[in-house]
């Protein structure tokens, strides 16, 4: 949920925008090979994986539906099937991640995700960081709804894969799946990792910097060392850089435990610059401000102490 943030804060939109006010006209859909037959495919919005081989085409998330027929495309241009989008997995329910479900699932796709993935499409309600970044999410039509659903996790066996979706809760938001492409060495993170800067959690929906870190370090500790990283925006990564983000998020996350144990409210922590050691993170849309509130809201809102040791 980036473009369609800077979009709300570039026009200062109150509330309630459609990912159909932004245009997507100019947007061009590239598809770059990862390893074996796993792709990347960048458009706007959230990074696209998709498995192409002869069986057909896996994809995870979906971007915008206005951009279905360019990311239809552009697989097409890859010349390796012309056999359809059998599957579209999502990673959590953010529009910049399922805008295409109801275009592709008009295609014949059947489209898989979390069980809060479902619930959320089908209610709509608030995105937001606890705080000063929110908007209103409209409930989604029924073909934009998840068919299948999941609870732990779920195996899509094509293209000679054995694709995983693996859910880790309380992360980006209470609905996350990890998808990994086990032959291809290959993991779409969704936007537990994200390279635009401080990530947006939605504390709103069940996130919080404990479950993306617990998300990401399994993912450290689990796969190979050289597995290739698709971040949910950004580009594409290795376990270095991932692990990079991973101090940077408990090192904050230790700051404001840290400052909460110690009495101090979040006022007084933004005008101490608490985190102003990180600061190269800050970005238009989430800026360092906005990322200490998310950790103190998701810290306090949760009703649990955090879990991050500090000395
Ligand atoms: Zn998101």
């Amino acid at each position: 949920m980036r473009a369609f943030m800077l979009l709300i804060t570039g026009l200062a939109l109150a509330a309630a925008a459609s990912a159909q006010e932004q245009d997507f006209s100019k947007v061009e859909v590239k598809a770059t090979r990862v390893a074996g037959n796993v792709y990347l495919l960048e458009g706007a919005g959230g990074n696209i994986a998709a498995s192409v081989g002869e069986d057909g085409i896996v994809l995870v998330d979906d971007e915008f539906a206005p951009l279905a027929p360019k990311i239809a495309a552009a697989l097409k241009s890859l010349g390796i099937t012309d056999k359809p989008v059998r599957y579209v997995i999502n990673t959590h329910y953010h529009f910049d991640h399922t805008g295409g479900n109801a275009p592709f699932a008009g295609e014949g796709s059947t489209v898989i995700a979390h069980d809060n993935v479902r619930t959320r499409m089908a209610s709509g309600g608030t995105a937001g960081n606890g705080g000063s970044v929110h908007m209103q999410t409209q409930p989604a039509e029924k073909a934009a709804l998840p068919v299948i659903t999941f609870d732990h996790d779920v195996s899509v066996h094509l293209n000679g894969e054995d694709i995983r979706a693996l859910h880790f809760p309380a992360g980006h938001t209470d609905g996350d799946a990890v998808i990994y492409f086990p032959r291809a060495n290959v993991v779409h993170m969704g936007d537990d990792y994200v390279r635009y800067g401080f990530p947006f959690i939605d504390v709103d929906a069940g996130g919080s910097a404990e479950g993306m870190i617990r998300a990401c370090e399994a993912v450290i500790e689990k796969m190979p060392p050289d597995v290739k990283i698709i971040p949910g925006h950004g580009a594409l990564s290795t376990v270095a850089e991932m692990r990079e983000y991973v101090a940077m998020l408990k090192a904050t996350s230790a700051a404001v435990s840290k400052a909460l144990k110690a009495g101090q409210t979040l006022e007084q922590m933004k005008a101490a610059k608490l985190l102003a050691p990180w600061s190269k993170y800050s970005g238009d849309f989430i800026t360092t401000d906005a990322f200490l509130e998310t950790l103190y809201n998701a810290m306090t809102k949760s009703g649990h102490t955090p879990f991050v040791r500090h000395n």
